[in-house]
């Protein structure tokens, strides 16, 4: 495997026999950095290291069967006094709302991402674009350290490559990505035990939210977008960070941008897809957000009418824009 490719500077700080880690995470928190953090944190962990796992908010509901998260703590404040500070899947320090730059003094911050809009926050950066998920990089670190891969750290791997990688059907998937995915499931990660976890595990009532919120979607004249805006209290919140809502106005044949807007904590979050043609990262990065080329968010302000037309329009000047300009 690649593991020749990790930069020396990064294996440096986290190849020492004992240490004190921050493994902190970014707003939100998703299955790549929640399942990259916790894979990493126990290697280091079994190694002897003094680990603890934080960010700005908790840990959702639905990815409550990754090992280790219950060690995973919303913290108001970050402490200091930690020898390496690790973020992951973060291309912004802005994601960790204050809590990197409290952690940092005295520590070495290793940045290990793979969007290409990373802003190289770390002491270390180790930053990898064509990587599908973080999760593929995080493998190829604890091979180069030589840690072992256990069920525990394998299952977090794997979750977060399946979850980033839509279960392996988006355009980010390369043989490197199977290639990962294999030697995990050889390591003890159950493809079925965690689809199962993430889609099989949905309480009665939110058939009938999902219903409410379809009921939502709406699509341009010309079929190139469909969005769905979701005001707040429609749905619960847990019920729309454990759906992907995106993917249905995506699964449209004609749609080119997929939106998501959702009221939440008096803003306006929106998630933006696509299927190669339009990039909606550069759509994101004007609204002070960022991602990747196919998959972009932001957060802006309300009310969700004014947000959502303003959104179509930018959305609808990217696509008449042309190709990627
Ligand atoms: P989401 O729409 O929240 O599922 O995010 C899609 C992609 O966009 C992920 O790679 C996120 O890391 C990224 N992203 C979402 N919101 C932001 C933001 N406010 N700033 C930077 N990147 C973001
Ligand atoms: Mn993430
Ligand atoms: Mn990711």
């Amino acid at each position: 495997m690649s593991a020749a490719l990790v930069p020396a500077e990064v294996l440096a700080p986290l190849g020492r026999a004992r240490g004190r880690a921050l493994m902190l995470g970014h707003v939100h928190p998703d299955a790549d950095v929640l399942g990259t953090l916790l894979a990493l944190g126990l290697a280091l962990e079994a190694r002897g290291w003094s680990v603890e796992w934080g960010g700005p908010h908790p840990a959702p509901a639905y990815l409550g069967f990754l090992p280790g998260i219950e060690r995973y703590r919303r913290l108001e404040r970050a402490a200091r006094g930690w020898d390496v500070v690790v973020s992951t899947d973060c291309p912004n320090p802005a994601r960790t709302e204050g809590l990197l730059e409290q952690a940092r003094p005295g520590a070495v911050v290793v940045n290990v991402d793979h969007h290409a809009d990373n802003r190289r926050y770390g002491d270390v950066n180790w930053i990898e674009p064509r990587a599908a998920a973080t999760g593929e990089m995080v493998f190829d670190l604890l091979t180069a350290l030589g840690d072992p891969v256990t069920p525990a750290v394998a299952t977090n791997l794997y979750t977060a490559i399946s979850t980033d990688t839509g279960s392996f059907r988006y355009s980010n998937v390369t043989p490197k990505t199977f290639t990962v995915a294999a030697a995990l499931v050889t390591a003890g990660a159950d493809p079925a035990a965690v689809a199962s976890a993430l889609f099989e595990r949905r309480e009665a009532r939110a058939i009938g939210w999902l219903g409410e919120a379809l009921g939502r979607v709406r699509l341009s004249d010309d079929g190139r977008v469909a969005w769905l805006a979701l005001p707040a209290g429609v749905v619960p919140e847990a019920f729309v960070e454990a759906e992907d809502l995106v993917n249905y106005p995506r699964s449209v044949a004609s749609v080119k941008v997929a939106c998501l807007l959702r009221e939440r904590d008096g803003e306006v979050k929106v998630s933006l897809r696509a299927k190669g043609e339009v990039d909606v990262q550069r759509i994101a990065a004007g609204f002070g957000g960022g991602g990747h080329r196919n998959a972009a968010g932001f957060t802006m302000s309300g009310p969700l009418d004014r947000a959502t037309a303003t959104v179509l329009g930018a959305v609808e000047a990217a696509i008449t824009g042309g190709p990627s300009r």
